[in-house]
């Protein structure tokens, strides 16, 4: 099999990730609840949910176009400080895709660089901050490492999950956590979490597309 990804798992892939949205929205509005909130699930499910319809509806689906309809809903749907950096994330993935039919481990290495800068230059948050960039950012580096997608994705969803799990230990120093102060240690960030929760998906997708399932 060509290590690459095309167009039609793009949108396969967003589709998997309206489903885990949707059955992770009680948890994510959870954990936003004891910092925020509440509405980090609500507004993550609705945005996947129009995500995956705009792409089903594209005619010629390509990584670059698939993304873009997804930042466009996350942009649109999702609102507030999370769906102007998600936005900003997938929407910088698109532009690194330029239209190629297909994408590589190199490509995915370069998006990924690309979405996590726009992250950070929007949000102002580095690592160790209580945001969802303790998650995004020890994805990317462990994407980079990897040999293959395959590597990549299953590195990358294993220190999006383990910097996820450190933000409990953390003080908030963006988004409304900021203002629960020391109270923030012994809860985990919303955004963190939901992060975790895209790598897990992304390296599930990939590995049931390896072994044929989809
Ligand atoms: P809102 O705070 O507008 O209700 P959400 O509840 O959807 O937005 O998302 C909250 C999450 O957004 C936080 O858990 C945190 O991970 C992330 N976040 C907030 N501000 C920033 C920032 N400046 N940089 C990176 N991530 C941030
Ligand atoms: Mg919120």
């Amino acid at each position: 099999m060509t290590d690459s990804m095309n167009g039609a798992d793009f949108a396969a892939l967003i589709q998997a990730l309206n489903a885990a949205m949707a059955a992770a929205k009680a948890e994510l509005n959870a954990l936003d609840s004891a910092l925020g909130d509440g509405d980090h699930g609500e507004a993550l499910a609705a945005a996947f949910a129009e995500a995956d319809e705009k792409a089903r509806a594209l005619d010629k689906p390509t990584p670059t176009s698939v993304l873009q309809v997804t930042a466009q809903a996350l942009l649109n749907r999702m609102g507030g400080a999370s769906g102007a950096l998600y936005g900003t994330l997938f929407l910088r993935m698109s532009s690194a895709f330029k239209d190629r039919d297909d994408v590589t481990c190199s490509d995915w290495s370069a998006a990924l660089d690309a979405g996590l800068a726009g992250v950070q230059a929007r949000g102002k948050a580095s690592p160790g901050d209580k945001t969802m960039v303790d998650a995004l950012a020890p994805a990317v580096d462990a994407f980079k490492a990897g040999a293959d997608l395959a590597a990549g994705f299953a590195a990358a969803r294993a220190a999006a999950a383990a910097g996820a799990a450190q933000t409990e230990r953390m003080v908030a120093k963006f988004g409304r956590a900021k203002f629960a102060g020391e109270r923030a240690i012994g809860h985990v960030d919303a955004g963190a979490r939901s992060m975790a929760l895209v790598f897990e998906t992304l390296d599930e997708y990939w590995k049931g597309r390896e072994h044929g399932e989809t």
